[in-house]
């Protein structure tokens, strides 16, 4: 008999969990408020990295902070009033990004990122999604010497230590290949091998069209009324209750609304972000993140995107604009943006983890319930790759990748411990 499974969430994570427990034979019904891919994995930068073998650490250099601190950057902006509540989640990110336990997690993240590219082609490729796609990389830009440096030392970091490549353009080198960008700029490392994707809420509706095609479900739902039966688990939808023998939660930054309320306390948090579309109509060779200034510069299907950097506050406080604008000024010295295409910008919340990887397993007090969230910057890149991984567990295949760094239960101890 076919297994079922009930998929809570239907971003890039969510739908790639989907598809991947139905070619294992499962009955899978994903359960989404929207409409699949209209979150967070819709305003993102569209980038697949390959190169983010490392994740965002907490800043551990002592000017960096201070300019965080006094808001001098606009890579990093923060919520003054949000920040006594979010403040033990920070400390912990802090603590975790401290050099010896930042390499041990960059092992554990580096092992998924090491799959992005060849899981998400197996979905590409079944969706019939590669006019979406562009292969050819993106290239970082610096507008700073000590930018510039750091940048340049990086690249050769994960080139000798993980085999990425990064190529290290000067600044004449980096005018040439990008003839649009009017403002001189310190240089630029290329990075070859990333995807980028010029609609990424598109390619997750071209993932869930394609498990809609394999005989999958969407239905209109709210995940928060999920409930435990004897055989399995109940979520109420508008054309009733469904029901199934498993549930993952992949409810991205609302993962905690469902899991705070089953009694579990990790420690997460968001980092949000914004994006706005221009009506630009050059040529860039490859998308361009300035990141001393922390904006994107995305050539997209919408106009040219330009994204933010992190903004650390509650999921659910007001907007604040100033990074955006910001960005909008940033961009506007680098290339001819044109005007705005959205009255007002978008925001997200990128679900973070404070030890900077996902959630993926069982739930330690719940026989039958899955995590899968807390993917951060990252998650429109990991989906397919941790969407499989996620499946296999759940079917109790033998993991592609060791799933121990990701475990729920290594929040067990300390003041984090599971009710039980
Ligand atoms: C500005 C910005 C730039 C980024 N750039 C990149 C990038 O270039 N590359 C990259 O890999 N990542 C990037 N990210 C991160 C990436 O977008 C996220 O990690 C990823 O989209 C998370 O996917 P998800 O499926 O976990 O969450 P989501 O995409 O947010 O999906 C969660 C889904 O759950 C649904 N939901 C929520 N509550 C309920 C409920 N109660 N009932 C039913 N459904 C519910 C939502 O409607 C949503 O569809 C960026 C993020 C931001 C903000």
């Amino acid at each position: 008999m076919a297994r079922s499974a009930l998929v809570l969430g239907g971003g890039m994570v969510g739908v790639s969990t989907a598809w991947h427990l139905q070619q294992r034979g499962y009955d899978v019904v994903l359960v989404e408020r929207g409409e699949p891919g209209r979150e967070t994995s819709y305003g993102n930068a569209g980038l697949i990295q390959r190169e983010a073998v490392e994740p965002y650490a907490f800043p551990h250099d002592f000017q960096k902070l201070v300019q965080v601190a006094f808001k001098q950057g606009n890579d990093v902006n923060y919520r003054l009033s949000d920040l006594a509540a979010i403040a033990p989640r920070l400390v912990e990110y802090w603590w975790n990004s401290g050099p010896k336990r930042y390499e041990t997690i960059t092992r554990g993240f580096e092992a998924l990122i090491r799959h992005c590219l060849t899981e998400h082609d197996r979905m590409i490729d079944a969706a019939g999604a590669g006019d979406l796609v562009r292969h050819g990389g993106w290239t970082q830009i610096f507008r700073t010497e000590k930018g510039f440096a750091d940048g340049a030392a990086r690249a050769r970091h994960l080139a000798r230590e993980f085999g990425v490549e990064g190529r290290i353009l000067d600044s004449a080198t980096l005018a040439r290949a990008e003839p649009a960008l009017y403002r001189k700029m310190t240089g630029g490392v290329y990075w070859p091998s990333p995807y980028s994707v010029k609609d990424p809420g598109a390619l997750v509706q071209r993932y869930a069209d394609l498990f809609v095609a394999g005989g999958g479900k969407i239905v209109h739902g709210d995940a928060r009324t999920l409930a435990h039966l004897a055989s399995g688990w109940t979520v109420r939808t508008a054309d009733g209750s469904v029901s199934a023998e498993q549930a993952v939660i992949a409810l991205g930054p609302w993962s905690s609304d469902l899991t705070r309320s089953m009694g579990y306390k990790f420690p997460l948090f968001v980092k949000r972000g914004y994006h706005r579309h221009f009506k630009w109509n050059g040529h860039l060779n490859a998308p361009m993140i300035d990141t001393d200034a922390g904006v994107a510069l995305l050539p997209m299907a919408q106009g040219l995107r330009v994204t933010t950097g992190a903004e650390f506050a509650l999921r659910d406080a007001p907007p604040s604009w100033k990074q955006i604008i910001r960005s909008e000024k940033l961009a506007r010295e680098m290339l001819d943006i044109g005007e705005a295409v959205e009255t007002t910008p978008w925001i997200g919340s990128r679900p973070c983890v404070a030890d900077m990887l996902p959630i993926i397993g069982e739930a330690p007090a719940h026989t039958g319930l899955w995590f899968h969230f807390g993917h951060a910057h990252q998650g429109f890149t990991l989906g397919p790759a941790t969407g499989r991984l996620c499946a296999e567990m759940m079917k109790g295949e033998t993991p592609y990748i060791d799933p121990l760094p990701y475990r729920p239960t290594r929040f067990r101890f300390g003041r984090r411990a599971f009710p039980f």
